[in-house]
């Protein structure tokens, strides 16, 4: 519990930030959490399970209780524990939030939104008018969305879009203008999985006059498997929606910032309760309770994955397999220049890292290239069992999907075939079931898939001549479900 650590004023000056974890607020528990608090040594997993989840001061609650009061009693005026009205602050959120600055190494303060979208919201309000931005082309397409059409048509802040994967560092330096705030990352990219060179951008940003910020959206990865603070970025930005909660049931987002940058963190405190996109109490304690399983989660999703991603190369009905894990990517050794420290270590215990490139564990999304475009996409993902087809990613349970006819629909046509989101392009979210079962139901759709374009040809000459036009699309369906 963090009573008596923070005071949230509603002009967001006046707040200590969410520390890591490493100092505390906890003096009043008879010198208990002092002794007991998470150490510096402490790994990944460790902190997920104790940041921000000690024992309730008062009862000894082994688990934080959920605190729905949306205000707080003071005991004179503007005399309180730290808490006066639970937008501007709430002990669940406050939990969460000093979880996330630890769990996200080189972390100092994470600030809570009522989703990623709202996080980014607050991010780019912070920019104001006659700001630019210069974003990677691939990016998450509700991103897209809101640089073009919120922040573009309506807060004057414009944006370029660059390959940051394949631009040269002068093409990248002089996209830079004199009125860059900010440089958007997303890595690996949403759907096509384009490994961006963190570090690479960092210095190109640091030596152009201008100065802007390195935002890195790490939703994909996940703290466990990158941590772009490290690599030098200033802001990283998560939904949370995904593998930090890791269950498919809160929608939520972050950010979070390095020790140094006081003013960056007032600044976006400020937003964070002036444009009041907040989570709820409860979403936050179950936010919580899903990040204590983060890295076990992330291990399984990556060991997952990979086996996939290595059946998949072999399948004759696949063009491509992208997954920055496999030694074929051709950004495999970029991909594993970026890995976290903890993931580096945890990957190093079972494969050889010596070589140029390898295969290892790189998160739970790969992306698909289904040989036949779009009806024989379509098919596979009918056919698929324990892989739902359904939009989003990120939780326990496998899931399916077609960036083109699905998440992706909203981009232009042009667009879409610039990136490479062809018909053919099946996205896929692998969970954490057991992963031979995965394996299994992958490959019987990718076979039935055959079986049904053969077998329903067959229907449709016999149902033509026979029933006519009407009954084909129900012989059809049938033959396909
Ligand atoms: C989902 C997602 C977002 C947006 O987050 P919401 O919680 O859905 O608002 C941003 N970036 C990436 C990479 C995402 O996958």
């Amino acid at each position: 519990m963090t009573v008596g650590m923070d005071s949230h004023h509603a002009n967001g000056s006046a707040h200590a930030t969410h520390t890591n974890g490493y100092s505390n607020g906890h003096q009043e528990l008879n010198g208990y959490a002092a002794s007991k608090s998470p150490l510096k040594s402490d790994g990944f997993s460790t902190l997920a399970i104790h940041v921000g989840s000690e024992p309730d001061p008062v009862t000894g609650a082994v688990i934080p209780p959920i605190s729905l009061s949306t205000t707080f009693a003071q005991s004179s005026v503007g005399v309180h524990k730290g808490y006066e009205y639970s937008r501007s602050g709430n002990p669940n959120r406050d939990a969460l939030e000093k979880l996330l600055a630890s769990l996200e190494a080189g972390g100092g303060s994470a600030l809570t939104f009522g989703s990623g979208s709202a996080a980014t919201g607050a991010v780019l309000a912070m920019i104001g008018r006659g700001g630019h931005v210069l974003s990677v082309n691939d990016v998450y397409g509700g991103t897209w969305r809101y640089l073009k059409r919120v922040a573009g048509e309506l807060q004057g802040v414009e944006t370029t879009f660059v390959d940051l994967e394949e631009a040269a560092e002068e093409e990248i330096y002089s996209a830079i203008r004199d009125d860059t705030k900010l440089i958007w990352i997303e890595t690996p990219t949403n759907p096509t999985l384009r490994v961006v060179d963190i570090p690479a951008i960092v210095s190109i940003a640091r030596r152009h006059p201008s100065k802007p910020l390195v935002l890195v959206d790490n939703t994909f990865l996940s703290p466990f498997y990158s941590s772009p603070l490290i690599l030098g970025a200033d802001i990283v930005l998560h939904s949370l929606t995904k593998y930090i909660n890791g269950h498919s049931d809160v929608v939520m987002g972050a950010v979070i910032v390095p020790p140094h940058h006081t003013q960056l963190i007032e600044r976006l405190r400020f937003l964070q309760n002036a444009m009041g996109a907040v989570p709820s109490a409860y979403d936050s304690w179950l936010a919580q309770r899903g990040a204590k399983t983060l890295g076990v989660r992330m291990r399984a999703h990556g060991e997952n994955a990979l086996a996939l991603a290595k059946v998949l190369q072999q399948r004759p009905e696949v063009e491509e397999v992208i997954y920055p894990g496999l030694a074929t990517h051709k950004r495999n050794a970029v991909a594993w220049r970026g890995v976290s420290a903890h993931a580096k270590k945890w990957i190093s215990r079972t494969t050889d890292t010596s070589a140029d490139t390898f295969d290892f564990p790189y998160g739970g999304m790969i992306s698909v290239r289904i040989r036949g475009g779009y009806p024989a996409a379509g098919r596979f993902l009918e056919q698929l069992r324990l892989f739902t087809l359904a939009e989003s990613l990120g939780g326990v349970e496998s899931l399916a999907e077609h960036p083109a006819g699905m998440t992706h629909s909203g981009l232009p046509e042009e667009q879409r075939q610039k990136l490479g989101i062809s018909g053919g392009l099946v996205r896929l979210s692998v969970g954490i079931e057991d992963g031979d079962d995965l394996i299994t139901d992958v490959v019987k759709a990718l076979e039935r898939k055959w079986a049904s374009v053969s077998s329903s040809g067959l229907k449709y000459a016999v149902k033509w001549r026979s029933l006519g036009n009407a009954s084909l699309s129900v012989a059809v369906r049938v033959q396909v479900t």
